[in-house]
């Protein structure tokens, strides 16, 4: 939908091409720059795109890269394929001058850089939110990143390993209790995807499979999904709880520590493991970017999602508080995000060419799915509501059509036909990424591929020594 008078722009004509920087590239920024290959001809705009890594996470599949059914590289896309003719360029937005219209861009080796641009696109996305409860930053995990996904396949094989070691029963209760934390899609579907998966493992570990796992959803609010029908976060609770899943509404956690939950209910309950999956926040660099911020820290924009008071400057996606017509705002999803990169880019291309017509952000998602892991999923299509297999199923093809690239989809349905026959992959691969310095000592107490800390030390004191050289 249109609105507006046109725009006051400037024309293609101009000598020197104008400068769009986009700054983040996931689902929103990485269409902006997708959109705008296509809208602004070659000679007229030059395209940068700032991100940390040179890849988009297509995140609604992390959870099936935690549960080893995807191949991790199999859910990123990297921006070079989807993306022709922008400059891409590792690092962070670090700091905006609004005045001078330069932004600094830091690389991961510490260097800056100055970047000047007519347009700037904020797509910085979200972080894990956290709230004050003790010991969480320590003991808990986020499921956010690639990074969180790896790391929490790897330590529920090794909570297995050492549960069908242990003599300890204590212990071995301990590592075979896993607690989620937030009951949104994103904690549902890890929770359900793994605990599928060591459902599935726990035939190669007799003794732990002879003492049971606990698996607990713990979920501040009386419900479990907001996002869908309350009939259907019913269907999944049903679903969950079937499969022996404690799923505690209106609780809340206290404290987090090496080996314990405590509950608001005073439960405390002994685990190596808390996954927090409590809703996101948005990214906390934009406190340098001088943009006006709202009070949960997401960067204020106008229906057209001009950022309010500033002239060039475009803000959408998780990290902006876009006013949704029907009343409040837009949720943080990456369907929203996608859409909002469709008018971003239009709005942008006018302002710089004018004469089209600036565009409001009006779209009210019509589909939402949440997998429950065994071939179930419950999810909606505009009025209609859908669970079981035929969810599942109309899941994965919406996923598969939603995931950017055609070798993406390829891999996706590769992964999903070979891990039809086979046992699941039980290999603990975290030591991947963190080579080992060549030095005599590091393999002094055995071990080659990840070599046993001294006698006295833990594996987490030797990776703190590691990294400080
Ligand atoms: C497990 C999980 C499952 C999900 N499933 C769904 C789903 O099924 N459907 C759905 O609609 N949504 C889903 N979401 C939500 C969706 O992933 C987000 O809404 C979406 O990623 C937001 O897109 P974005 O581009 O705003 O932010 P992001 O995708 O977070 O991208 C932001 C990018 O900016 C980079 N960045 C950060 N700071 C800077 C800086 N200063 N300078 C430059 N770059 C920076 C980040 O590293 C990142 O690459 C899911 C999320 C999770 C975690």
């Amino acid at each position: 939908m249109t609105s507006g008078p046109p725009c006051a722009g400037v024309g293609h004509t101009r000598r020197v091409a104008w400068n769009v920087v986009i700054a983040g590239g996931g689902f929103a920024g990485a269409h902006v720059a997708h959109k705008l290959e296509g809208m602004l001809p070659k000679q007229s705009a030059r395209l940068a795109l700032v991100n940390d890594v040179n890849f988009v996470l297509y995140t609604p599949f992390l959870p099936e890269a935690a549960a080893g059914l995807l191949e991790p590289r199999h859910v990123v896309t990297p921006l070079r394929e989807i993306l022709d003719r922008t400059y891409l360029r590792l690092g962070a937005v670090t700091a905006h001058d609004p005045v001078a219209r330069t932004l600094e861009l830091r690389s991961h080796q510490g260097d800056t850089e100055e970047l000047r641009y007519d347009q700037f696109v904020i797509a910085v996305g979200s972080v894990s939110r956290t709230l004050p409860v003790p010991g969480l930053d320590e003991h808990a995990i986020g499921f956010k990143s690639l990074a969180d996904a790896i790391w929490l396949r790897n330590h529920v094989v090794e909570t297995l390993e050492e549960a069908n070691a242990t003599e300890d029963p204590t212990r071995r209760e301990r590592l075979l209790t896993y607690v989620f934390v937030g009951g949104g899609y994103a904690g549902l579907e890890a929770l359900a995807e793994l605990q599928d998966f060591a459902a599935d493992a726990m035939d190669s570990y007799p003794r732990a499979r002879l003492h049971g796992m606990r698996w607990i959803l713990v979920e501040a609010t009386q419900r479990v999904l907001p996002e869908i029908d309350a009939s259907l976060a019913d269907y999944a609770v049903r679903e969950l709880r079937g499969r022996g899943i404690e799923v505690r509404l209106g609780t809340t956690i206290d404290a987090v520590s090496a080996t314990d939950a405590t509950l608001s209910t005073g439960e405390t309950v002994p685990t190596r493991t808390v996954v927090w999956t409590a809703g996101v926040r948005p990214q906390p660099s934009l406190r340098h970017l001088s943009v006006p911020l709202d009070e949960r820290g997401r960067v204020r924009v106008d229906d057209h999602l001009r950022v309010e008071g500033m002239d060039g400057v475009w803000a959408l996606g998780d990290c902006a508080a876009v006013p949704d017509p029907r009343g409040g705002l837009a949720p943080p999803t990456a369907q929203h995000g996608i859409r909002q990169a469709r008018v971003v880019a239009h709005n942008v291309s006018c302002a710089l060419s004018g004469g089209a017509t600036p565009r409001r952000y009006e779209y009210s998602s019509k589909t939402a799915f949440v997998n429950l892991g065994r071939y179930k999923a419950v999810g909606r299509i505009g009025a209609r509501n859908f669970s079981g297999f035929v969810a599942w199923w109309m899941a994965r093809t919406y996923h598969l059509s939603q995931i950017p690239g055609l070798s993406r989809k390829i891999r996706a349905v590769i992964d999903w036909t070979i891990s039809l026959p086979f046992q699941r992959d039980l290999s603990e691969v975290g030591s991947i990424g963190h080579p080992r310095p060549l030095r005599d000592e590091e393999y002094e107490s055995g071990g080659s591929h990840r070599p046993l800390p001294a006698p006295g030390e833990t594996d987490d004191e030797a990776e703190e020594f590691e990294a400080r050289g």
